[in-house]
């Protein structure tokens, strides 16, 4: 089920040309049908793990709209594991097509109410879960810990690779781009980079300035100190929180799918596209730049 010809295509528009940037989508997202886009790189090495670990179960956090929760669950299921997903806040039927595709891969979906997901990291529920479940393979909400930071480090090897082989050249860049929620994708990014790249993380909910810490501290963490200076968070373009959108953002994945043929939505590729567009316009990257954007997936 897994693609390995990726595509890294070529935008072309009057913007990129009047302000003379060159940039590339790496279609991220069409990886696999269900295991979307950054979703894979962040679990398989937490895949691995629970295997090597003798585990047959994995348990993980998310909200009920999460891409992380379905993508977990397919992969558990393609990969023999039992999934459970402690979703936060009570259930809603019908289940929305995200729950409803994590339980037909068979995963067990566990209600908790806000206030007790919030503690979702201390000993005391986490030990509660393994009265209810026995034993598990814990991966943190987002699917965000340091074997996340490992996967996405593969991530920009993987663009060039397939970049030479479609173009007979080699991909240069001077900017990796990609949409943020927990921070550990552009994290993981960064840590792969070379001296004169940058990876720009695009907040796609309000609050990104706690988000340079969380990737600051999943960078230590994984042992990739250098990193820390080479990924800056874009806190512009969250257009009101999560999942939240204007008519304006509306209006520019509209067009954007129209010109481009490359589907993107409102929660994360829509305000990173539109971000990228508006710094160029503001003259963020100098004329001559090179830009990188990460299709990280999440079209529903
Ligand atoms: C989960 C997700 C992200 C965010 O990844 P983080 O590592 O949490 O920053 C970005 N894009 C899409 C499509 C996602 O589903």
């Amino acid at each position: 089920m897994f693609n390995d010809k990726l595509p890294v295509q070529v935008i072309q528009n009057d913007l990129l040309k009047e302000k003379e940037i060159r940039l590339f989508v790496f279609r991220l997202d069409l990886i696999h049908p269900q295991i979307s886009g950054n979703k894979w790189f962040k679990l398989k090495y937490n895949i691995q793990k629970a295997r090597e670990e003798g585990h047959d179960t994995l348990l993980t956090f998310g909200g009920a709209f999460s891409n992380h929760i379905a993508a977990a669950a397919a992969a558990c299921k393609e990969f023999g594991f039992k999934s459970i997903g402690i979703i936060r806040g009570e259930e809603t039927l019908p289940l929305n097509p995200r729950l409803a595709f994590a339980k037909a891969c068979g995963m067990h979906l566990h209600y908790v109410t806000r206030t007790a997901y919030r503690t979702k990291k201390e000993d005391l529920f986490i030990n509660e879960l393994k009265n209810i479940f026995g034993r598990f393979y814990l991966v943190p909400e987002g699917g965000s810990n340091a074997l996340a930071i490992k996967g996405c480090a593969e991530i920009i090897s993987l663009a060039k690779d397939l970049f030479r082989k479609e173009y007979k050249e080699e991909l240069k860049f001077d900017y990796a781009c990609c949409a943020s929620g927990t921070g550990a994708t552009v994290g993981g990014i960064a840590a792969s980079l070379a001296e004169n790249e940058k990876a720009l993380g695009f907040a796609v909910l309000k609050g990104g300035d706690f988000l340079k810490q969380d990737i600051s501290d999943l960078l230590e963490q994984s042992g990739h100190l250098n990193a820390k200076n080479r990924f800056d968070i874009i806190t512009d373009y969250h257009f009101g929180g999560y999942a939240k959108h204007t008519g304006e953002l509306d209006q520019f994945i509209d067009t954007f799918i129209k010109e481009q043929n490359i589907p993107v939505e409102f929660v994360y590729t829509g305000k990173l596209f539109y971000g990228i567009f508006d710094l160029i316009n503001k003259n963020y990257f100098k004329p001559g730049s090179k830009i990188l954007a990460i299709h990280t997936g999440g079209v529903f």
